[in-house]
Formats: structure tokens, C-alpha cells, sequence
């Protein structure tokens, strides 16, 4: 369950978990058929340069567009059967690629080799198909060159024991996964942030290591960027602005096994968020559909209990269990329909609970009157809409469960969305 201390009765103090050094990783066998987002939207047949029927090796670095830089690395062997448009949230666009497995399929031995020896974007191409890749995650930036690179030990939302799984059981590919990163962008400034109990696994990777304690949202990057690496993150700039780029520990680990092991990235680790609370960690090839976990570990979902990609504070409601383990698929979380918390269509009442909780000061209170009324300009110009580094606690004290979250993570896509539009019209 979420922990919660409290100081006085309210706010609410949320922590991190720890992990239990016993907990195992469950692994669940491949699916007859996996499901791969391309992060380009399906509009003409005529550029794809993937068809129905096309046999494909899991490490083949598949270019599925005439007109795009994106690559598929599938993580099975097997054939097309089909390819549609699949639209996500706030209508993002994706090119859904299903592939039949086949069992004890040959995989493309050469997926190692070719991954050494790419540079620049080809390589960030390719890194963008490894597990807890987060989809902004870009290698190497030359529009933003940073100095410092962080690894995150720690998840960013409550409950995901991922990333401290990986430190605790695989800090020697953590290692080699540096010095891969190291000779591919000339930076020599790594830090790993974990908590307090993983501090000496850590050392043994040989670069610094710093501790963040467990009180949410102590392992937003953002926090991380301001509080550990002492870099000010302006409104609206992200921490590679900052010169600091943040990865989790289980893309660093999965590039130091290809380039040690000449292996394929092709499984994701994930942490189930059950119904009451309890978590399992479980590691599914990437394109799994959700509803194989489930069934796998016998979790029923019933008529109007919810499923989320994510964690608690930050996740996201999908509305169907066929959705496939993404990269960045980090948390599964099943919610029982009498535990959904209500979302009313009350009006704000001032009480100024999400104001006194707000890690970055931003007026909540009065932010959401114009959210609520679409004004999302007012709000960027004078609310401090993009001071928000997206922890959710907002949301999750409001009074009158208004879901303020919800409003905030909207404004930004619409304010972004418009700003590249109009960047791209200039
Ligand atoms: S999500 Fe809410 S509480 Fe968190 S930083 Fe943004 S406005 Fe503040
Ligand atoms: S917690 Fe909810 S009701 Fe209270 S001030 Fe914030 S938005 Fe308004």
C-alpha cells in the first residue's frame, strides 16, 4: 500500500518504497502474438516499408517508414499480420505493428555488432526500443549539449521498485552500460542517485554516487536536477537545459548487456501494482499485451475496475488490456471500481490544500479556475503552469476531487502542441 506519514493531520506525507531484497522477478513466457508502437502516425500505406506477411528476426533494426528516421528492434521472430493506426492519450498517433511469434525463431545474431558500431542519431534510434527508455530520451543531443549524466536508482512514481532491482542485481551491466555511454557522447560526468540502502551496491559501478531519501517526490528528475546536481530548472525547460541528463538504471543496464553480451533488449521489467496494494515484479517480453500479465498472475479484472500504465500518482488509464509492455511501461496498477477515486464536477473551494503541498509553489488554487475554462495561455503566462513538475499531488488532496492533474498534464500537450505547430509553420 502507499505509505503515508502524516505531519499534524494534513498534508499527507507520501514515501517511496524500499525494495525487499528478497523479492524475485517473474518471467512471463512470450505470446503467441506481441504488439509494437511505432512513434509515427499511419497515414499513407505507401510510405511503409513494412508490409503484412514480411517475416522478421528479433535485432533486425527496421526502418517502417520511407519518411521517417524511426526504427523498430523487435523483440521476437516471427511474421507481420498486421499494421494499423493506434491512437493513444490526448490524441498522440502511433503505427501499431502485430507480429505471430514464432517459437525457437532465429534472432538476428548481428544485432550486437551493429549496435556498436552506430553513432549519433542512428544510435538514438535504435536506444529508443530498450526497456525504461522514456519516450524523450535522446542519447545524444547536439541542439542540447549536456555535461552531466544522472542514473536514476529510483523510481519516479510510488511503488515502482524497478530501477532499485536493477541497482541491487545488475550493477555490473550498470558498469559496462557507462562506459558504452561514456565513448559514445565524450562525457565523463556520471552520477547514480538511490536510496540510502543501495548506496554501496552503487559504489561498485565506480562513479558518484548521491542519496535521495524516500519522501515523494524526492526522485522526480526534476528534484534530482535542483536538489542533487544543484541545477536550476527554468519554467518550461527541461533538465537537459539544465546540462543533466537523467536515464534509468534499466536502460543503462540493458545497453551495458548488448554491448558486453552482444544480447537483444527485448524484455522489460515491470512492476505490478495489485488491487490491495501489493506488488509483484515481473519481466515480459516488450509487446506483450497487459492482459497476459494478468492472467498470469491471476489478477481478475471485472466490469469497471481500472487499469493504469504507471504508478499512482502519475499513470495513466488505458482503456483496453490488449495494450502492449511498452519501453516505458514501468507499472501495471489494477484499481477495484469501489477503490477509483471519484472525480466530481464540483468547483474549486479554496481550501488551499494542493497549494500547501505543491513541491514547486505553484498557485494551484488559483491555476485550475483557468484550466477549468480552457485559458491555458493565462495559465502558462501567470499561473505558473510549466513551474509544475508533474508529481500529482495536487490531485491527489483536493478537497472536492477535482482532477487538477488531469488539467495540467492537458494544457501543457495543447500549449506544446501548438507551440511546434507554429514553430513548424514559420
Ligand atoms: S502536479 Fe500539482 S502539486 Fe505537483 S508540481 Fe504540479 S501543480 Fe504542484
Ligand atoms: S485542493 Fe482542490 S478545492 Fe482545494 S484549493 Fe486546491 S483545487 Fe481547490
Amino acid at each position: 500500500m502507499i505509505k503515508r506519514s502524516f505531519i499534524g493531520l494534513f498534508p499527507p506525507v507520501l514515501q517511496y518504497e524500499e525494495l525487499d531484497i528478497t523479492k524475485t522477478v517473474d518471467s512471463i513466457k512470450t505470446p503467441e502474438s506481441v504488439i509494437f508502437f511505432v512513434d509515427k502516425e499511419y497515414s499513407k500505406k505507401d510510405s511503409l516499408l513494412i508490409q503484412p506477411g514480411d517475416k522478421i528476426s528479433a535485432g533486425d533494426i527496421l526502418s517502417v517508414f520511407n519518411d521517417s528516421e524511426e526504427v523498430l528492434v523487435p523483440s521476437v521472430t516471427g511474421e507481420v499480420t498486421g499494421i494499423e493506426a493506434f491512437s493513444g492519450n490526448f490524441g498522440k498517433n502511433y503505427t501499431a505493428v502485430t507480429v505471430k511469434t514464432t517459437s525457437n525463431g532465429k534472432v538476428n545474431k548481428e544485432f550486437g555488432k551493429s549496435f556498436k558500431k552506430a553513432s549519433g542519431n542512428s544510435l538514438n534510434q535504435i536506444i529508443k526500443n530498450f526497456p525504461g527508455v522514456v519516450s524523450e530520451t535522446v542519447l545524444i543531443n547536439s541542439d542540447k549539449p549536456v555535461d552531466s549524466i544522472v542514473i536514476t536508482g529510483i523510481d519516479s512514481d510510488l511503488l515502482i521498485l524497478n530501477n532499485q532491482y536493477i541497482i541491487k542485481n545488475r550493477i555490473e551491466e550498470v558498469k559496462a552500460g557507462i562506459s558504452f555511454i561514456k565513448k559514445a557522447t565524450g562525457i565523463d560526468n556520471f552520477t547514480i542517485v538511490v536510496p540510502e540502502s543501495l548506496a554501496s551496491e552503487a559504489q561498485s559501478a565506480g562513479v558518484s554516487v548521491k542519496t535521495v531519501e524516500l519522501t515523494y517526490p524526492n526522485a522526480s528528475h526534476m528534484l534530482i536536477t535542483q536538489n542533487i546536481m544543484g541545477r536550476k530548472v527554468i519554467a518550461g525547460k527541461t533538465t537537459e537545459d539544465a546540462g543533466v541528463k537523467i536515464i534509468n538504471a534499466e536502460t543503462v543496464a540493458a545497453i551495458g548487456a548488448v554491448s558486453v553480451k552482444s544480447g537483444i533488449p527485448d524484455s522489460k521489467l515491470i512492476t505490478v501494482i495489485n488491487k490491495d496494494g501489493s506488488t509483484n515484479l515481473i519481466s515480459a517480453t516488450m509487446g506483450t499485451p497487459i492482459n497476459t500479465i494478468l492472467s498470469h498472475l491471476k489478477i481478475d479484472v471485472n466490469e469497471r475496475d481500472r487499469i493504469i500504465t504507471g504508478g499512482p500518482l502519475t499513470g495513466t488509464a488505458i482503456y483496453s488490456d490488449l495494450h502492449p509492455v511498452l519501453p516505458d511501461t514501468d507499472a501495471i496498477m489494477i484499481q477495484d471500481r469501489e477503490d477509483i477515486p471519484e472525480i466530481l464536477d464540483n468547483s474549486c473551494i479554496n481550501c488551499g490544500e494542493c497549494v500547501r503541498i505543491c513541491p514547486a509553489n505553484v498557485p494551484v488554487n488559483l491555476l485550475i479556475r483557468f484550466l477549468e475554462n480552457g485559458e491555458y495561455d493565462e495559465a502558462a503566462d501567470n499561473y505558473d503552469l510549466f513551474s509544475c513538475i508533474d508529481c500529482g499531488l495536487c490531485a491527489y488532496v483536493c478537497q472536492v476531487k477535482i482532477p487538477v492533474f488531469q488539467y495540467i498534464k492537458l494544457a501543457k500537450h495543447e500549449l506544446t502542441r501548438n507551440n511546434t505547430v507554429e514553430a513548424e509553420n514559420a
